[in-house]
């Protein structure tokens, strides 16, 4: 399969006909080799315009929705960013290529080694891989100039605010079980702003600050 003509593709006919604009992001997204984050088995579907099964009941996101946060977060080159929902680790790639440094927490040891050799593998060196209970964030390494959250929850955990450092934007898929809107805080001292963006659909965001396992 030629997988480079079909990421051209995927950025003309799912990311820019949909208003996606900043050239620097499609950019990377023409670059990164989705293919390589999914089973060998999914590999012709991997620029397809959908989420995809990713093993342990988990999903690498759609490929519109990926570049769409990346764009809502609003990444500097010199930013440091911390990823809550590793999963496969493509979008940790695509802030990897954007950005100085990515911190990034996967709760499931599986996926988050997984996800650790493919990013070795593809030489980027700037990813720091965590395993845990990312909804308490990473207090050691806060604060972060932007927080992305790849997993749906009721609301945005609150240790994940105060991580933010002043003026930084998080993004998050927040709302019910089943659908959520992709919302984008800015911290301006003590407040936060906050706006709306599209509507989507995420796996739960397990942890102390997300859903209860025992309610999913
Ligand atoms: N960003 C990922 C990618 O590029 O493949 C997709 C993330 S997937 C939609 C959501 C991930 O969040 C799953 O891998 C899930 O195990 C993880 N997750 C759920 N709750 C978590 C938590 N409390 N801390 C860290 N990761 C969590």
């Amino acid at each position: 399969m030629n997988f480079d003509q079909l990421r051209k593709e995927m950025v003309e006919r799912q990311l820019r006909a949909r208003g996606l604009s900043d050239e620097r992001i499609l950019k990377v997204m023409e670059k990164v080799p989705r293919h390589l984050f999914v089973e060998e088995s999914l590999r012709h579907r991997a620029y397809d315009d959908c989420a995809l099964p990713i093993g342990e009941g988990q999903t690498i996101s759609q490929p519109y929705m990926v570049a769409m946060m990346t764009e809502v977060l609003a990444p500097a080159p010199d930013s440091r960013v911390l990823e809550v929902g590793t999963g496969s680790g493509y979008q940790a790639a695509v802030l990897a290529e954007l950005v100085s440094e990515v911190y990034t927490i996967e709760r499931n040891p599986a996926l988050s080694r997984r996800a650790e050799e493919i990013l070795k593998n593809l030489g980027y060196s700037n990813v720091h891989l965590f395993t845990g209970d990312g909804s308490l964030g990473l207090p050691e390494h806060a604060p972060f100039d932007r927080i992305i959250i790849t997993a749906a929850s009721p609301d945005v955990p609150e240790p994940l605010k105060a991580q933010l450092a002043d003026g930084g934007l998080l993004v998050a898929p927040v709302g019910g079980r089943f659908s959520q809107q992709v919302v984008r805080l800015e911290k301006r001292g003590t407040d936060f702003r906050e706006r709306y963006f599209t509507p989507c659909v995420f796996v739960p965001l397990i942890g102390k600050y997300g859903w209860d396992e025992n309610e999913i």
